[in-house]
């Protein structure tokens, strides 16, 4: 997979997380934790707002790329 796809599956699935959540995000630097990992959609059993740094690290990622892109 090249990685033109791999951003493109990426705004897929965040844009998947925002259809679920809404785009309630009074602060994108400081997202409230909704149960739900804010990236994959991962029931979450505490308070976390990532089931992983992983996907914490995608999210933020992709959070700044869709700012930059005015989305
Ligand atoms: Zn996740």
């Amino acid at each position: 997979m090249d990685i033109v796809d791999q951003t493109q599956e990426r705004i897929e699935r965040l844009a998947l997380c925002e259809q679920r959540f809404g785009r309630a995000r009074p602060k994108p630097e400081a997202p409230q934790a909704t149960g739900y990992c804010l990236f994959c959609g991962d029931p979450l059993a505490d308070m976390r707002r990532w089931c992983s740094a992983l996907c914490r690290d995608e999210w933020e990622h992709l959070d700044a790329l869709l700012r930059r892109r005015g989305v």
